[in-house]
Formats: C-alpha cells, sequence, structure tokens
C-alpha cells in the first residue's frame, strides 16, 4: 500500500498539524485518541472513518487508541449492538488492544465532578419545568434569563442534589446545572443542564443510579479519566467546544484533553439515516441491516468490500472542516483496486446458454491449466476442466449480429478463454424462437499455451463445462436511490430505484469455486467482482452477491 501513504504524506490533514504543533509546544507528551459510539445502532461507512482516523492518528504518533462505549443515556441503548460495534471495530483493524471501556463504568466519577462543582459554586440545582428552562435560555438574538433557583446555598445545593440521588424526586422535577452565562452568545453556555432525573434501568449499572449526566458533562469527562489528548469529534460539536473547555477546567484535571472536530463524512446515491434504514428493515424491503446494498459496515462486509478497501477510500476522501458528499463510485474504484490483483479470475456465466463442439470427443474431460490472475503470477495457476458442452453468455452469440460483433455467430471464429479456437457451425431453437444450443467446431492445433499463432481472432469468450458446472445463485445490485432522480418523494418517503437487487437463479460456476467460503471474493471474468453471501450461501445453493462491476465511471483526479 505504498501509493496511500503518498496520499497521506502530500496532504497532511490539519488534525495532524495539530497534533504535531500540540506536542512540539509540549502540551501534551504523547497521544492518546478514542472512538465512542453510542450503542445505539450499527455502524456505518461515516463511523468507518471515525474509526480510522482516531486509531490511524494513534499509531501515527505512537500512541494509544481507546474504544469507549458512550452508554449514558438508558432510554436508547441495546446489548446486541455492543457486540456488533466491537466486531465491525475489530474487522477494521483498529486495535483497542485491553482498552475496551464503557462511559457507564465512570458514572461515580461524574458524580462526584458534580459534586465538585456544587461546592465551588458552579453549578445548581433547579426546579424549573424542561420548557421552562427552554423559554429562559432565550435564542440567538434575545439573551437568556437567569433561573429563580440560580442563587441557592452550596449548601442548599449539596443537600437537594443528594435527594434527587437518593430518588426523592420525580423524572423532570429538578435537574442540575452549570452556573456559566446566560448573556453567553453561545446558547450552549446558558446555565447548561449537566444532569437529570430519570428512574430507569441501566444495561450495565442497572438501578444503582435514578440520575444520570448529560453528553455534555459526561463526554469531556470520560476522556478526561481516560488520559485522551486529542478528542476527536464532528462539526456539530463545534459550538459546544466552549462548554467541553469549560467542563475539564473547572473540574480540575490535570493535563485536559481538547477537542478537534471534523466535517462528517456522506456518500451520494445511498441511505445512511438510521430512520430511514429501519422503515426499509421493517417493511421487509431490505434483508436486514446488513443488506448488500446499504452501507452499514456489516453490510459492506457482506457485499464483499475489504478492510483493505475502506482504509484506501477513508484515506482518498481525507479530512475536512467542510461537509460535502463523496461519489459512491469511489468506495467502488477503491474496492476494484483492492482487488484488482489479490483475487484470482475465474469464470461464471450468468445467463447460459449450451455451446455444443461437435466434433470434440464425447464423454472426454480435458483440464486445462488456466492462470489465476494474468497481473499477478504469484497467484498460480488451477486445473479447469473442459468438455464436448459448455455454458457460454446468452449475450456472446447472435444469429444475426451487428457490425462489430465479434463473438460467436454463424460461420465466425472465436478463442475460448485459455482453452481453444472454436467455429459457429448453427444453432437450434425452442417454438418460442430462443436460442438453446450453439454449435461449434474447434481446431485442436489452437489450444491456448501451444504457441499457435498461424491466425488470429477477434474475440475471446469465456466458458464453463457442463458436466462439471456448479449451479449457483448470483445477486447483482444498483445503488437503492438515484440522487440525481430525487432521493425522496413529495411525501418524504425514500424514492426507491426499483432495480438495486436482480437475482440470477441459474448461473454456473467453475469447479474451483465449490471450496469457496463465506465472504471469499473473486474476479468473475468480464462480469465484475463478487464475494460468497455470507448468510445465505450453502453448499448445495452457493449465492454470489457482485460487490463491484469490472467498469468505473470514476477517475481519481
Ligand atoms: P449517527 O447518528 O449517524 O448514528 P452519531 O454521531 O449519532 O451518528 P455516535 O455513535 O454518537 O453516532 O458516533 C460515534 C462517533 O462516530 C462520533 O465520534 C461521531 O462523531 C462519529 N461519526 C458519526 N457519524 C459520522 C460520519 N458520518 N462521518 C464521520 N464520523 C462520524
Ligand atoms: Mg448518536
Amino acid at each position: 500500500m505504498e501509493e496511500n501513504k503518498e496520499v497521506l504524506e502530500v496532504s497532511k490533514n490539519f488534525i495532524e498539524q495539530e497534533i504535531e504543533k500540540d506536542l512540539a509546544e509540549g502540551v501534551y507528551d504523547h497521544v492518546q485518541t478514542r472512538f465512542p459510539p453510542e450503542p445505539n445502532g450499527y455502524l456505518h461507512i461515516g463511523h468507518a472513518k471515525s474509526i480510522l482516523l482516531n486509531y490511524g492518528l494513534a499509531k501515527k504518533y505512537g500512541g494509544k487508541f481507546n474504544m469507549r462505549f458512550d452508554d449514558t443515556n438508558p432510554t436508547k441503548e441495546k446489548e446486541e449492538f455492543v457486540h456488533s460495534i466491537l466486531e465491525d471495530v475489530k474487522w477494521l483493524g483498529a486495535d483497542y488492544e485491553d482498552r475496551l471501556f464503557f462511559a457507564s463504568n465512570y458514572f461515580q466519577k461524574m458524580y462526584e465532578c458534580a459534586v465538585f462543582l456544587i461546592k465551588k459554586g458552579k453549578a445548581f440545582v433547579c426546579d424549573l419545568s424542561a420548557e421552562q428552562i427552554r423559554e429562559y435560555r432565550g435564542d440567538f438574538t434575545t439573551p437568556g434569563k437567569e433561573s429563580p433557583y440560580r442563587n441557592r446555598s452550596i449548601e442548599e445545593n449539596l443537600q437537594l442534589f443528594e435527594d434527587m440521588k437518593a430518588g426523592k424526586y420525580q423524572d423532570g422535577e429538578k435537574v442540575l446545572r452549570a452556573k456559566i452565562d446566560m448573556a453567553s452568545p453561545n446558547i450552549n453556555m446558558r446555565d447548561p443542564v449537566i444532569y437529570r432525573v430519570a428512574h430507569m434501568t441501566h444495561h450495565n449499572t442497572g438501578d444503582t443510579w435514578c440520575i444520570y449526566p448529560m453528553y455534555d458533562f459526561a463526554h469531556p469527562i470520560e476522556d478526561a479519566i481516560e488520559h485522551i489528548t486529542h478528542s476527536i469529534c464532528t462539526l456539530e460539536f463545534e459550538d459546544h467546544r466552549p462548554l467541553y473547555d469549560w467542563v475539564v477546567r473547572e473540574c480540575e484535571f490535570e493535563n485536559p484533553p481538547r477537542q478537534i472536530e471534523f466535517a462528517k463524512l456522506y456518500l451520494t446515491n445511498v441511505v445512511t439515516g438510521k430512520r430511514y434504514i429501519k422503515k426499509l428493515v421493517e417493511d421487509g424491503i431490505v434483508d436486514g441491516w446488513d443488506d448488500p446494498r446499504l452501507v452499514s459496515i456489516a453490510a459492506l462486509r457482506r457485499r464483499g468490500y475489504t478492510p483493505e478497501s475502506i482504509k484506501k477510500f477513508v484515506e482518498l476522501v481525507g479530512v475536512s472542516k467542510a461537509n460535502s458528499s463523496v461519489d459512491y463510485a469511489m468506495l467502488e474504484y477503491c474496492i476494484r483496486e483492492d482487488l484488482k490483483l489479490k483475487r484470482p479470475r475465474v469464470m461464471a456465466i450468468l445467463d447460459p446458454v449450451k455451446l455444443v463442439i461437435d466434433n470434440y470427443p464425447e464423454g472426454q474431460i480435458e483440464m486445462l491449466s488456466i492462470p489465476n490472475n494474468l497481473e499477478n503470477e504469484e497467484l498460480g495457476e488451477r486445473e479447469v476442466p473442459f468438455a464436448k458442452e459448455l455454458y457460454i453468455e446468452r449475450e456472446d452469440f447472435m444469429e444475426e449480429p451487428p457490425k462489430k460483433y465479434f463473438r460467436l455467430f454463424p460461420g465466425n471464429e472465436v478463442r475460448l478463454m485459455g482453452a481453444y479456437f472454436v467455429t459457429c457451425t448453427g444453432y437450434e431453437k425452442d417454438e418460442n424462437g430462443n436460442v438453446t444450443v450453439v454449435h461449434a467446431t474447434y481446431d485442436p492445433e489452437t489450444k491456448s499455451g501451444s504457441g499457435f499463432n498461424a491466425r488470429k481472432v477477434k474475440g475471446t469468450i469465456h466458458w464453463v463445462a457442463v458436466p462439471t458446472a456448479e449451479k449457483a445463485e448470483c445477486r447483482l445490485y444498483e445503488n437503492i436511490v438515484d440522487e440525481e432522480k430525487g432521493k425522496l418523494n413529495a411525501d418524504g418517503t425514500l424514492n426507491l430505484n426499483p432495480n438495486s437487487l436482480t437475482v440470477l437463479p441459474d448461473c454456473y460456476v467453475e469447479p474451483s469455486l465449490k471450496t469457496a467460503k463465506a465472504y471469499d471474493s473473486f474476479q468473475f471474468m468480464r462480469n465484475g467482482y463478487f464475494c460468497v453471501d455470507c448468510k445465505d450461501s450453502t453448499e448445495e445453493h452457493p449465492v454470489f452477491n457482485r460487490i463491484v462491476s469490472l467498469k468505473s465511471s470514476f477517475k481519481l483526479k
């Protein structure tokens, strides 16, 4: 992956520049990053960017990378997601070693921080309702109004907060607020709520707590506890940074972390919103969160994307401060580039018609040595059986060909890939006029690798021998939405591409594919890159997903 490195070096991103400045100025003497998902759904390609960015920075500067679940909100989190997230992070190769943390394990420390702030006169218990708090907060043009409870004594605040913790109040009856500045132009600084009462069972701490910290208070403390240096997050938190800084400063953490924001990754022609994906799953339009048309990490893995291809993609996209959408074709480019030299090129017929070689011995099966990848000799060769009856692609024969059609038609000679030259001698049709069999004769002199060069042919087609063919199902995909046609309908529903999935139930593949396991991928010559579906493929009924076609509309600038 030499090439990737270059891309990175040339465009040293602004986060790297900040980190290098911090190290040079002695603000930090090490680098520690983290990936802090909320376990409330499956990870998607955007999260992959965040994971690889945080992990990559830690590696680059000899630092450490933590995996931390931000599980401070008991309403939305599920154990199921903890497992799927860890699987995805590991698959991407982001090694957190023994540093797997749960923010909920810091509840005691967060509580102590809150008490500390009360004692400093920097936090107070407020009895205003959620609605009143919103009213008092003001907006961009109106300054906020101070809460009538703002000037309670420290003793009273300590007692009331203790009572909140002891379960003496209902949800919403009282909150703890930071005492900052109701006139601040930044609304986040107008005495934000930092603790609330919520009588709820938490997936990790059970019923130990009935008060829970708010995200803006909890997150900086989590980072500080873990000695994170650079807390990298997405742009929507930029306005929260002054509050982040306030929390770590007022809680008096030594060597406090700093927050740096970057733009979220968006992709064209795909659906990333949890709400939309959930609906597609519930309506049975897609086959779960890992349907190969989605861009959850699980879906990309099932489709046949590799961690390397996703890394390459993330590197190409780079890190920026401006939101924009990346062309889906760029992701396709990256998987093609990754598989091109690594994976064998094999023969599979997606839309079969029989080719009978009338002068080839009946019952004979000849083993032909065919290179696995003409561009990479290291992959060696394999033995492919050849016989009198073959399957070829229906589109590789025409009764009456147009100009420049160099494949099979009566009287024309083509090369069978890795085998012999054959000349079309005729064909049979059924009562509906469909071609059922194509006839040909072969020239034994023309065997591939024999050095035959007495005459040339213009067309080369691929084939699979009938007696040893493996029947398989192939699934072809298109983007689930087409942005040029509009992502949404007038009523706000998704404008779905009706052709996003095509199932081809009667494909034939060469017998070398019999031993393929889930996720194994191949180039099916002339048809694209395919991989074994991890969910539906069995030995009796192999299923291959098309990862990507061979041709690209995308050009690397
Ligand atoms: P979503 O709403 O799409 O699930 P989120 O921000 O709520 O995203 P979290 O679990 O809170 O998801 O995020 C975990 C980390 O991933 C955060 O640091 C967040 O900034 C980052 N992240 C989320 N979406 C993207 C994205 N599209 N591009 C880059 N980073 C992202
Ligand atoms: Mg979230």
